[in-house]
């Protein structure tokens, strides 16, 4: 597999576009990435299992005191942090000890960075479960994905492993009561010699009515900006976004664009 791994639990704090000073926590293997969707832009690149190998995930007591040990090491180096984020390598709420290290993470930062906020950057397929609906509420920012209107786009853009139902995503979304950030990744090309087109009149409408239902505070729109495992696949400007941005916006969501 080709992209970037995450070779710690703990990494950073590194610079973000959208978090400023962002300590990453990695729940998910350092030699391996594994997510529930193979999405064809995924700077991790292809997934190489569609089987979650939880015997390559480290167990919560492994994992805990490592963090505290940063977490306090951080402290004392008087490090600033505006964000401690799950993000890694694929997706972190398919841990199952998810709510009880974000529990923990959450005793971490009242303890050391009060004023920092937790972020969770999520694909939203485990929202089924009502454990990971639960932590990622607890989260401050939990940002989480929707790339697409219609049930074959999103097959094409995220390639799920197993199939996963849009609308039951979309349901489980409709729970944070508009307490959450939806990001969304604009993009064209092709892939298996399918066309992959969100930006259409068709698509964007299917996914307006979608974020209409789900109400976030905040829509995020981005292009491709790194290497994507997928190569015919073409970057879209920022005025074609904004144009999506506008429509949002008349729905009364702030929104914003990378
Ligand atoms: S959800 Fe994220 S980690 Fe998983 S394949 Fe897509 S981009 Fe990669």
């Amino acid at each position: 597999m080709s992209g970037i791994l995450f070779n710690k639990i703990i990494f950073g704090p590194i610079h973000s576009r959208r978090l400023g000073n962002s300590l990453g926590i990695n729940l998910m293997p350092e030699e391996i990435k594994l997510c529930t969707f193979n999405c064809i832009y995924c700077e991790c690149g292809w997934g190489r299992t569609s089987e979650v190998q939880y015997n390559k995930l480290l167990h919560a007591d492994k994992m805990l005191p490592v963090l505290e040990q940063r977490f306090q090491q951080l402290h004392d180096s008087g490090a600033i942090i505006d964000s401690i984020t799950y993000s890694g390598n694929g997706e972190p709420t398919l841990h199952p000890e998810f709510e009880e290290i974000n529990d923990y993470i959450i005793r971490l930062r009242d303890q050391y960075f009060p004023h920092t906020i937790i972020t969770c950057l999520s694909n939203s397929t485990q929202l089924y479960r009502d454990d990971v609906l639960r932590a990622l509420k607890k989260t401050d920012n939990p940002l989480l994905k929707l790339d697409a209107g219609t049930q074959s786009m999103f097959n094409i853009i995220n390639k799920p492993f197993h199939p996963i139902d849009i609308e039951h995503i979309t349901d489980r979304l409709c729970l944070f009561d508009g307490k959450l950030t939806i990001q969304t990744l604009f993009l064209r090309g092709y892939n298996d010699d399918q066309k992959v087109d969100n930006t259409s009149e068709e698509e964007v409408s299917a996914w307006l009515q979608r974020i209409k239902r789900i109400h976030p505070h905040t829509v995020m729109l981005y292009p491709i900006d790194r290497e994507t495992p997928e190569k015919n696949l073409t970057k879209i400007d920022k005025a074609e976004l904004e144009t999506i941005a506008v429509k949002v916006r008349e729905m009364g969501i702030k929104t914003l664009i990378y």
